[in-house]
């Protein structure tokens, strides 16, 4: 594994937290501490915004070509390192080493599309319809960012606020998930060699995070928050934002629906909802969490289905051919092992997997459920395993209603082969995205969020950095 810095960043230099605490980072594949990080504080998490507020200014007036060509640099030193970096996350975080591969690919990515957009951000200039005045329109950076990430993605949630904040001209603090701390200090040192000035991005590592969080959302020092995390503590960080009016993008958890029509290819849903369920062991917010089958092909789909997930490895995520390493942790392994047996006491069928393997690691086998009840407990939580919980509909109203129907809106994906069904479906859900028979939508060039209960505002795409970016309107009389 490679050597990465276990301190805090701060104003560009790697210190330990001021009481010198620290905290461990388990391998769940095994459940043994890999290495201890520097476990910030209050005090830390203070220093780490002076020395972001520090440097707001000057980093504000760099030129836009030379933030974007350090983005750019970094871009490149990670595609370089892919093989260690994934890695570390492996380690850190289970997912088998051929999806931590991918995930670097994806968050490099953020940095070279954030590259290209730190050239590009327009203001504008126009006459109003008065005709006495004229209006200019400038793009400022908020200011300094606090910046939290989960640890499902723990590379790829850090470029992706990260290259906008850089390519906007904001600096920033980043806490990052408890968990998997060892990306984001290795970005830090990645962002430093290609050549980011110090003070920019301060990262605070903590397994404090209420204590380090809520005095600098109060402090009225941090222009903007960017959250990506559960609704849950989402919500009470817009609490805390509300104080000082606190600028907030939040991407939120999810509850997303997979509908298969009975005009569907069964090849392309099944292959679709392996990507929507499997992808990172189903620890994803965009993860499929209710599948909708039509009655007719309901028992050939989850047929289907629980052949392919019955063939899938199990086993640490280091191993070659491994294709589902073990969960973050046991608590998370134990909600998923509670909603399968509340499903099954409800009368679901186990089509595959739902026996909790003994051993060490936090490992849960890919599970087919079908006949689900719609009161079970899986149906309004985010399961966040490999379980596919398979429910029947009749008609294209009924689905869509029973689909919009939980407070998430973060993704739906639909399958059928009616060019017209799938344009009308798509309008008809709820959420920020739809996948139209494909079973992946992220992608750093698309805008990615939720409505309702999934988040406020995007992350990627062209509106990416708009959430890093103020308007000022300037009045200018016709003289
Ligand atoms: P989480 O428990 O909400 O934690 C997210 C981050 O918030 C972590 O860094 C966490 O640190 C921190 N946090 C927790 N309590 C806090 C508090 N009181 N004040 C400040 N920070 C606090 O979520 P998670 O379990 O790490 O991640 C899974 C969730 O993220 C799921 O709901 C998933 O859907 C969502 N997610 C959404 C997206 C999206 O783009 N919409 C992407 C990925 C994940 P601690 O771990 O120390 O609590």
């Amino acid at each position: 594994m490679i050597d990465v810095p276990k301190q805090l960043f701060i104003g560009g230099t790697w210190v330990d937290a001021v009481d010198g605490a620290t905290m461990p980072v388990d391998d769940p594949a095994t459940g043994e501490v890999v290495c201890h990080v520097a476990d910030g504080g209050t005090k830390d998490a203070q220093l780490a915004v002076e020395a972001a507020v520090r440097v707001q200014d000057e980093w504000a007036a760099t030129a836009p070509r030379a933030r974007s060509e350090i983005l750019r640099r970094a871009y490149d030193i990670i595609v370089a390192r892919t093989d260690e970096l994934a890695l570390l996350m492996t380690t850190e975080m289970g997912k088998p080493l051929a999806e931590a591969r991918g995930e670097v690919a994806y968050a490099a990515e953020f940095f070279r599309w954030f590259s290209e957009e730190a050239v590009r951000v327009e203001g504008g200039f126009g006459t109003l319809p008065d005709g006495r005045n004229r209006m200019l329109l400038m793009r400022r950076p908020v200011g300094p960012c606090l910046l939290v990430t989960p640890w499902n993605f723990p590379l790829a949630m850090g470029t992706r606020k990260i290259g906008p904040a850089i390519a906007a001209g904001c600096t920033m603090v980043l806490k990052p998930a408890p968990q998997t701390p060892l990306s984001s200090l290795a970005l830090a040192e990645i962002l430093r060699e290609a050549g980011l000035p110090d003070g920019v991005l301060n990262v605070v590592t903590t397994s404090k995070p209420g204590e380090v969080v809520e005095p600098l959302l109060r402090g009225g020092r941090i222009r903007k928050l960017s959250f990506t995390g559960s609704t849950q503590v989402g919500k009470l960080l817009l609490e805390q934002s509300a104080e000082q009016v606190v600028r907030t993008s939040m991407e939120l958890g999810g509850n997303a629906p997979f509908i298969v029509f009975a005009d569907a290819d069964l090849d392309k849903a099944v292959d679709g909802a392996m990507v929507a369920k499997m992808r990172n062991m189903g620890e994803a917010c965009t993860a499929a969490n209710r599948f909708f089958v039509h009655r007719d092909v309901a028992e050939e789909f989850g047929a289907r289905l629980a052949a392919r997930m019955s063939a899938l490895r199990v086993g640490p995520g280091t191993e070659p051919g491994v294709d589902v390493g073990p969960l973050i942790d046991e608590s998370g392994r134990r909600k998923v092992e509670r909603l399968v047996e509340d499903a099954v006491q409800r009368g679901a069928c186990v089509l595959a997997g739902g026996e909790t393997p003994t051993g060490p690691g936090s490992f849960y086998p890919p599970t087919v459920l079908s006949r689900v009840s719609p009161d079970s407990d899986l149906m309004g939580t985010e399961i966040f395993g490999p379980v596919a919980a398979i429910l029947t509909f009749d008609d294209e109203d009924e689905v869509v209603r029973r689909a919009n129907d939980t407070e998430w809106g973060l993704v739906g994906y639909v399958f059928t082969e009616s060019l017209d069904r799938a344009l009308r479906v798509s309008e008809r859900l709820e959420a920020g995205m739809v996948g139209l028979n494909t079973g992946l939508v992220s992608n750093p060039a698309a805008p990615f969020g939720g409505v309702k209960q999934s988040g406020l505002g995007r992350e990627g795409g062209r509106v990416g950095i708009d959430e890093f970016l103020d308007y000022k309107y300037v009045a200018v009389p016709v003289s």
